[in-house]
């Protein structure tokens, strides 16, 4: 059994309270931005908050999820875009179920409470997860800016 001073407790619990704030997505890789969102990283060049890290040449570290402002564009398009795409969907009528399986590991009905409701059955026909490819972060984001780039190309 460990046994935590009253100020150790404190050190934890703030740590463990910054664990849970940490950002999980990705960051304008520009200096000011990311500094910006934490005086930790201005003063250090690291935060327990921000996903970003500095190099000591004064750049952003590989492990960093930093983006470009032209990678950031093609992001925000390709969710306009799936946004209205899945407003007009719904308000054309489609209502079919489709949870997402995303590589076997993650199914969108694990967690859902509206299983009763939805009456979703995988061994029933016509009853079928919507497959999500593995992709990592980089190849993802270059999937949303090749489809941003060919509706550009479509204008
Ligand atoms: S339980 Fe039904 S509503 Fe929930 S995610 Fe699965 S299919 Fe969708």
């Amino acid at each position: 059994m460990i046994d935590l001073t009253e100020a150790d407790e404190k050190t934890v619990i703030a740590a463990e309270r910054f664990k849970s704030y940490k950002m999980n997505g990705w960051l304008q890789k520009d200096l000011t931005v990311a500094s910006l969102m934490d005086e930790e990283f201005t003063n250090t060049g690291a935060s327990r908050m921000v996903p970003a890290k500095l190099k000591k040449d004064g750049n952003f570290d590989a492990h960093s999820k930093v983006i470009n402002q032209d990678e950031l564009k093609g992001l925000h398009e390709f969710l306009q875009t799936k946004m209205v795409d899945i407003g007009n969907r719904m308000t054309a009528g489609e209502t079919s179920i489709l949870p997402y399986n995303k590589d076997n590991k993650k199914l969108a009905c694990t967690f859902c409470p509206f299983e009763s409701v939805c009456q979703f059955d995988p061994t029933l026909p016509g009853n079928d997860y919507r497959d999500i490819p593995k992709l990592d972060d980089a190849e993802a984001l270059q999937k949303m800016m090749d489809l941003s780039a060919k509706r550009e190309g479509e204008k």
